[in-house]
Protein backbone atom coordinates (compact mmCIF):
# COMPACT_ATOMS: atom_id res chain seq x y z
CA UNK A 1 0.00 0.00 0.00
CA UNK A 2 2.96 2.19 0.89
CA UNK A 3 4.24 1.56 -2.66
CA UNK A 4 0.91 2.61 -4.55
CA UNK A 5 0.48 5.77 -2.15
CA UNK A 6 4.43 7.02 -3.28
CA UNK A 7 3.64 6.27 -7.09
CA UNK A 8 0.69 8.36 -6.32
CA UNK A 9 1.92 11.21 -4.87
CA UNK A 10 4.54 11.49 -8.27
CA UNK A 11 4.24 14.47 -10.42
CA UNK A 12 2.35 13.59 -13.36
CA UNK A 13 5.10 14.97 -15.37
CA UNK A 14 7.40 12.60 -13.87
CA UNK A 15 4.85 9.82 -14.74
CA UNK A 16 5.26 10.61 -18.08
CA UNK A 17 9.33 10.21 -17.66
CA UNK A 18 9.09 7.39 -16.23
CA UNK A 19 7.09 5.73 -19.24
CA UNK A 20 9.73 6.90 -21.51
CA UNK A 21 12.15 5.19 -19.55
CA UNK A 22 10.57 1.89 -19.50
CA UNK A 23 10.03 2.46 -23.03
CA UNK A 24 13.55 2.86 -23.65
CA UNK A 25 14.41 -0.37 -21.45
CA UNK A 26 12.37 -2.10 -23.63
CA UNK A 27 13.97 -0.77 -27.12
CA UNK A 28 17.28 -1.07 -26.03
CA UNK A 29 17.50 -4.57 -22.97
CA UNK A 30 16.82 -8.13 -23.72
CA UNK A 31 14.49 -9.81 -24.45
CA UNK A 32 13.39 -7.73 -27.16
CA UNK A 33 16.48 -5.71 -28.20
CA UNK A 34 14.95 -3.45 -30.70
CA UNK A 35 17.67 -0.73 -31.49
CA UNK A 36 20.92 -2.79 -31.00
CA UNK A 37 19.14 -5.09 -33.36
CA UNK A 38 18.82 -2.69 -35.96
CA UNK A 39 22.69 -2.97 -36.41
CA UNK A 40 22.74 -6.75 -35.33
CA UNK A 41 24.23 -6.23 -32.04
CA UNK A 42 23.52 -7.93 -28.89
CA UNK A 43 24.14 -5.22 -26.34
CA UNK A 44 25.15 -1.60 -25.69
CA UNK A 45 28.99 -2.69 -26.42
CA UNK A 46 31.20 -3.18 -29.45
CA UNK A 47 30.06 -0.95 -32.20
CA UNK A 48 27.00 0.78 -30.47
CA UNK A 49 29.58 1.53 -27.54
CA UNK A 50 29.48 5.57 -26.40
CA UNK A 51 32.18 5.36 -24.02
CA UNK A 52 35.51 3.62 -25.12
CA UNK A 53 36.86 5.31 -28.41
CA UNK A 54 37.86 8.75 -27.06
CA UNK A 55 40.13 7.13 -24.12
CA UNK A 56 43.64 8.26 -24.27
CA UNK A 57 47.17 6.09 -23.99
CA UNK A 58 50.16 7.56 -24.49
CA UNK A 59 51.52 7.53 -28.32
CA UNK A 60 47.99 7.73 -29.23
CA UNK A 61 47.56 8.71 -33.00
CA UNK A 62 45.18 10.22 -35.56
CA UNK A 63 45.22 6.34 -37.11
CA UNK A 64 44.21 5.02 -33.91
CA UNK A 65 41.81 7.26 -33.16
CA UNK A 66 40.19 6.57 -36.88
CA UNK A 67 40.50 3.33 -35.93
CA UNK A 68 38.74 3.06 -32.72
CA UNK A 69 36.07 5.48 -34.30
CA UNK A 70 35.74 2.93 -36.78
CA UNK A 71 34.93 -0.10 -34.42
CA UNK A 72 32.37 2.37 -32.31
CA UNK A 73 31.11 3.71 -35.38
CA UNK A 74 27.28 3.66 -34.00
CA UNK A 75 28.54 4.94 -30.81
CA UNK A 76 30.13 7.91 -32.26
CA UNK A 77 26.98 8.48 -34.47
CA UNK A 78 24.85 8.24 -31.22
CA UNK A 79 27.39 10.26 -29.30
CA UNK A 80 27.26 12.93 -31.63
CA UNK A 81 23.24 12.91 -31.40
CA UNK A 82 22.93 13.38 -27.75
CA UNK A 83 25.71 16.12 -27.72
CA UNK A 84 23.94 17.82 -30.34
CA UNK A 85 20.45 17.78 -28.72
CA UNK A 86 22.27 18.85 -25.10
CA UNK A 87 23.53 21.84 -26.00
CA UNK A 88 19.95 23.08 -27.80
CA UNK A 89 17.50 21.97 -25.50
CA UNK A 90 19.30 20.35 -22.42
CA UNK A 91 20.53 16.94 -21.47
CA UNK A 92 17.17 15.21 -22.63
CA UNK A 93 19.13 11.81 -23.06
CA UNK A 94 19.99 11.22 -19.64
CA UNK A 95 16.95 12.64 -18.14
CA UNK A 96 14.21 11.14 -20.45
CA UNK A 97 16.01 8.23 -22.38
CA UNK A 98 18.95 6.56 -21.10
CA UNK A 99 17.75 3.31 -19.81
CA UNK A 100 21.14 2.93 -18.19
CA UNK A 101 20.31 5.93 -15.88
CA UNK A 102 16.79 5.12 -15.52
CA UNK A 103 16.46 1.81 -14.58
CA UNK A 104 18.34 2.19 -11.17
CA UNK A 105 16.31 5.18 -10.58
CA UNK A 106 13.02 3.47 -11.36
CA UNK A 107 14.07 0.73 -9.17
CA UNK A 108 15.35 3.17 -6.47
CA UNK A 109 11.86 5.03 -6.30
CA UNK A 110 10.26 1.65 -4.86
CA UNK A 111 12.13 1.49 -1.99
CA UNK A 112 11.49 3.61 1.25
CA UNK A 113 14.59 6.37 1.72
CA UNK A 114 15.00 4.71 4.70
CA UNK A 115 17.50 2.10 3.39
CA UNK A 116 18.88 4.68 0.96
CA UNK A 117 22.46 6.14 0.83
CA UNK A 118 21.96 9.81 0.22
CA UNK A 119 25.09 11.47 -1.94
CA UNK A 120 24.00 14.15 -3.36
CA UNK A 121 25.19 17.01 -1.04
CA UNK A 122 29.21 15.37 -2.23
CA UNK A 123 31.22 17.72 -4.41
CA UNK A 124 29.97 15.88 -7.41
CA UNK A 125 31.65 17.81 -10.01
CA UNK A 126 34.99 17.27 -8.57
CA UNK A 127 34.47 13.93 -7.93
CA UNK A 128 33.16 13.39 -11.76
CA UNK A 129 35.74 14.91 -13.57
CA UNK A 130 38.29 13.46 -11.22
CA UNK A 131 36.95 10.66 -12.23
CA UNK A 132 36.89 11.44 -15.85
CA UNK A 133 40.36 12.27 -15.83
CA UNK A 134 41.47 8.95 -14.78
CA UNK A 135 39.22 6.97 -16.94
CA UNK A 136 40.15 9.01 -19.82
CA UNK A 137 44.13 8.75 -19.39
CA UNK A 138 45.33 7.10 -16.06
CA UNK A 139 43.19 3.72 -16.49
CA UNK A 140 44.31 3.14 -20.32
CA UNK A 141 47.54 4.04 -19.64
CA UNK A 142 48.01 1.62 -16.44
CA UNK A 143 46.27 -0.90 -18.79
CA UNK A 144 42.71 -0.97 -16.59
CA UNK A 145 40.03 -1.51 -18.72
CA UNK A 146 37.38 0.51 -19.53
CA UNK A 147 34.53 -1.74 -18.93
CA UNK A 148 35.70 -2.43 -15.08
CA UNK A 149 32.68 0.08 -13.80
CA UNK A 150 30.47 0.34 -16.39
CA UNK A 151 26.80 0.45 -16.10
CA UNK A 152 26.73 0.12 -19.73
CA UNK A 153 27.52 -3.82 -19.61
CA UNK A 154 25.79 -4.58 -15.92
CA UNK A 155 22.30 -3.55 -16.53
CA UNK A 156 22.08 -5.08 -19.80
CA UNK A 157 23.94 -8.21 -18.49
CA UNK A 158 20.95 -8.21 -15.95
CA UNK A 159 17.96 -8.18 -18.09
CA UNK A 160 20.03 -10.56 -20.28
CA UNK A 161 19.59 -12.94 -17.08
CA UNK A 162 16.54 -12.06 -16.54
CA UNK A 163 15.54 -13.16 -20.07
CA UNK A 164 17.36 -16.38 -19.71
CA UNK A 165 20.47 -16.36 -21.88
CA UNK A 166 23.27 -18.04 -19.99
CA UNK A 167 25.50 -14.71 -21.02
CA UNK A 168 23.99 -12.62 -17.83
CA UNK A 169 24.14 -15.43 -15.70
CA UNK A 170 28.10 -15.91 -16.27
CA UNK A 171 28.34 -12.25 -16.19
CA UNK A 172 26.68 -11.59 -12.66
CA UNK A 173 29.00 -15.22 -11.66
CA UNK A 174 32.62 -13.23 -13.05
CA UNK A 175 34.87 -11.10 -10.72
CA UNK A 176 34.14 -8.16 -12.83
CA UNK A 177 30.51 -8.85 -13.21
CA UNK A 178 30.19 -8.54 -8.78
CA UNK A 179 32.41 -5.48 -8.89
CA UNK A 180 29.85 -4.06 -10.96
CA UNK A 181 26.72 -5.21 -9.58
CA UNK A 182 28.19 -4.09 -5.86
CA UNK A 183 28.75 -0.53 -7.73
CA UNK A 184 25.10 -0.96 -9.28
CA UNK A 185 23.75 -1.46 -5.89
CA UNK A 186 25.45 1.13 -3.96
CA UNK A 187 25.11 4.29 -6.82
CA UNK A 188 21.67 3.11 -7.82
CA UNK A 189 19.04 0.90 -6.80
CA UNK A 190 20.03 1.79 -2.95
CA UNK A 191 21.03 5.75 -3.53
CA UNK A 192 18.76 8.61 -3.14
CA UNK A 193 16.93 8.78 -6.23
CA UNK A 194 18.77 6.49 -8.37
CA UNK A 195 21.17 8.51 -10.17
CA UNK A 196 24.39 8.00 -7.79
CA UNK A 197 26.69 6.57 -10.52
CA UNK A 198 25.78 9.10 -13.14
CA UNK A 199 26.26 11.80 -10.45
CA UNK A 200 29.59 10.48 -10.21
CA UNK A 201 31.18 7.99 -12.31
CA UNK A 202 29.52 8.19 -15.90
CA UNK A 203 31.85 9.62 -18.59
CA UNK A 204 28.86 10.19 -20.92
CA UNK A 205 27.13 12.32 -18.40
CA UNK A 206 30.27 14.31 -17.51
CA UNK A 207 30.53 14.87 -21.15
CA UNK A 208 27.00 15.89 -21.27
CA UNK A 209 27.35 17.80 -18.37
CA UNK A 210 30.54 20.43 -19.67
CA UNK A 211 28.03 20.54 -23.18
CA UNK A 212 25.39 21.37 -21.06
CA UNK A 213 27.05 24.24 -19.05
CA UNK A 214 28.61 25.58 -22.66
CA UNK A 215 25.09 25.77 -24.17
CA UNK A 216 23.20 27.32 -20.81
CA UNK A 217 25.62 30.70 -22.02
CA UNK A 218 22.91 31.09 -24.95
CA UNK A 219 19.74 32.66 -24.09
CA UNK A 220 18.18 31.04 -27.01
CA UNK A 221 18.78 27.55 -25.81
CA UNK A 222 15.89 25.31 -23.49
CA UNK A 223 17.45 24.97 -19.88
CA UNK A 224 16.08 24.98 -16.84
CA UNK A 225 16.61 28.61 -15.71
CA UNK A 226 15.21 30.72 -12.36
CA UNK A 227 13.36 33.58 -12.56
CA UNK A 228 14.87 35.05 -9.14
CA UNK A 229 12.48 38.18 -8.24
CA UNK A 230 9.67 35.09 -7.82
CA UNK A 231 11.72 32.49 -6.33
CA UNK A 232 11.07 32.42 -2.60
CA UNK A 233 13.97 30.19 -1.39
CA UNK A 234 11.43 27.16 -0.30
CA UNK A 235 14.02 24.74 -1.35
CA UNK A 236 11.53 22.27 -2.12
CA UNK A 237 13.30 21.59 -5.27
CA UNK A 238 16.53 21.53 -3.95
CA UNK A 239 15.14 19.15 -1.86
CA UNK A 240 13.06 17.21 -5.06
CA UNK A 241 16.07 17.01 -7.32
CA UNK A 242 17.60 13.83 -7.98
CA UNK A 243 20.80 14.99 -9.22
CA UNK A 244 21.53 17.66 -6.20
CA UNK A 245 22.24 20.20 -8.88
CA UNK A 246 20.23 23.16 -6.92
CA UNK A 247 21.67 25.20 -4.43
CA UNK A 248 20.17 28.21 -2.29
CA UNK A 249 22.59 31.26 -2.86
CA UNK A 250 20.93 34.08 -0.83
CA UNK A 251 17.44 32.69 -0.71
CA UNK A 252 17.50 32.34 -4.68
CA UNK A 253 17.49 29.05 -6.28
CA UNK A 254 20.34 28.36 -8.48
CA UNK A 255 20.73 25.18 -10.59
CA UNK A 256 24.40 24.05 -11.61
CA UNK A 257 24.13 23.21 -14.99
CA UNK A 258 26.99 20.72 -14.84
CA UNK A 259 24.60 18.32 -12.98
CA UNK A 260 21.09 19.40 -13.98
CA UNK A 261 19.31 16.67 -16.21
CA UNK A 262 16.12 18.81 -17.19
CA UNK A 263 13.78 16.19 -15.76
CA UNK A 264 11.36 18.75 -14.85
CA UNK A 265 10.94 17.71 -11.21
CA UNK A 266 11.84 20.90 -10.07
CA UNK A 267 9.02 22.63 -12.15
CA UNK A 268 6.98 19.93 -11.66
CA UNK A 269 7.39 21.05 -7.47
CA UNK A 270 7.62 24.77 -7.34
CA UNK A 271 4.53 26.01 -6.79
CA UNK A 272 5.49 29.77 -7.72
CA UNK A 273 6.11 29.28 -11.49
CA UNK A 274 9.82 30.04 -10.54
CA UNK A 275 12.04 27.45 -11.74
CA UNK A 276 11.09 26.19 -16.04
CA UNK A 277 13.06 25.12 -18.64
CA UNK A 278 12.94 27.56 -21.36
CA UNK A 279 14.87 30.24 -22.98
CA UNK A 280 15.53 33.12 -22.26
CA UNK A 281 13.28 36.15 -23.38
CA UNK A 282 14.63 38.66 -25.81
CA UNK A 283 12.73 41.68 -24.44
CA UNK A 284 14.15 44.59 -23.39
CA UNK A 285 13.00 47.31 -21.73
CA UNK A 286 11.92 50.51 -23.96
CA UNK A 287 14.36 53.59 -23.47
CA UNK A 288 11.80 55.93 -23.34
CA UNK A 289 8.41 54.76 -21.29
CA UNK A 290 4.93 56.57 -22.40
CA UNK A 291 3.57 58.35 -19.60
CA UNK A 292 0.54 56.55 -17.57
CA UNK A 293 1.54 53.11 -18.90
CA UNK A 294 2.95 50.81 -16.13
CA UNK A 295 6.04 48.53 -17.42
CA UNK A 296 6.73 45.93 -14.48
CA UNK A 297 10.35 44.56 -14.65
CA UNK A 298 10.97 41.74 -17.54
CA UNK A 299 11.31 38.26 -15.94
CA UNK A 300 14.79 37.27 -16.22
CA UNK A 301 15.09 33.74 -16.10
CA UNK A 302 18.79 33.01 -15.69
CA UNK A 303 20.11 29.77 -16.23
CA UNK A 304 23.55 30.10 -14.82
CA UNK A 305 24.64 32.21 -11.88
CA UNK A 306 27.31 34.90 -13.49
CA UNK A 307 29.53 36.84 -11.79
CA UNK A 308 26.84 40.18 -12.21
CA UNK A 309 24.16 38.03 -10.44
CA UNK A 310 27.11 37.56 -7.19
CA UNK A 311 27.77 41.04 -7.11
CA UNK A 312 24.00 41.73 -6.10
CA UNK A 313 23.73 43.13 -10.51
CA UNK A 314 20.65 41.45 -12.57
S1 LIG B 1 24.88 10.06 -16.83
FE1 LIG B 1 25.39 8.18 -18.01
S2 LIG B 1 24.20 6.51 -17.11
FE2 LIG B 1 23.37 8.46 -16.35
S3 LIG B 1 21.70 8.87 -17.73
FE3 LIG B 1 23.48 9.97 -18.56
S4 LIG B 1 24.47 8.55 -20.00
FE4 LIG B 1 22.99 7.37 -18.80
S1 LIG C 1 12.49 27.78 -7.46
FE1 LIG C 1 10.46 27.48 -6.54
S2 LIG C 1 10.62 25.61 -5.29
FE2 LIG C 1 12.71 26.34 -5.73
S3 LIG C 1 13.29 27.60 -3.98
FE3 LIG C 1 12.47 28.98 -5.56
S4 LIG C 1 10.29 29.15 -5.07
FE4 LIG C 1 11.05 27.37 -3.91
S1 LIG D 1 17.59 21.01 -11.40
FE1 LIG D 1 15.47 20.34 -11.86
S2 LIG D 1 15.57 19.57 -13.95
FE2 LIG D 1 17.68 19.69 -13.19
S3 LIG D 1 18.07 17.62 -12.41
FE3 LIG D 1 17.37 18.88 -10.66
S4 LIG D 1 15.14 18.52 -10.59
FE4 LIG D 1 15.86 17.80 -12.60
Amino acid sequence: MKMIARIKAIPNGQKYRYTLIMASCTLFFSPFLFLPGLVDNPDLCGKVCIRRFYLFFPGITPADVASKMQVASIGVYILSMILITTFFFGRMWCGYICPVGGFPELISRTFSDRWKIEYRALPQVPIRYGYFSVYIALMPMLGISACTLCNFITIPRIFDALSGNPKGLAFALSAVGLVNLALLFLLGFFATKGRAYCQLLCPIGAIDGLVNRLGAKLRFTRRIRVERNRCTGCNICARSCMTGSIQMVGRVAVVDQLSCMSCHECVDVCDWGAIDWRSAPLDKDPKRKKKGIDFYPQPQWQAVYTAALRKGKR
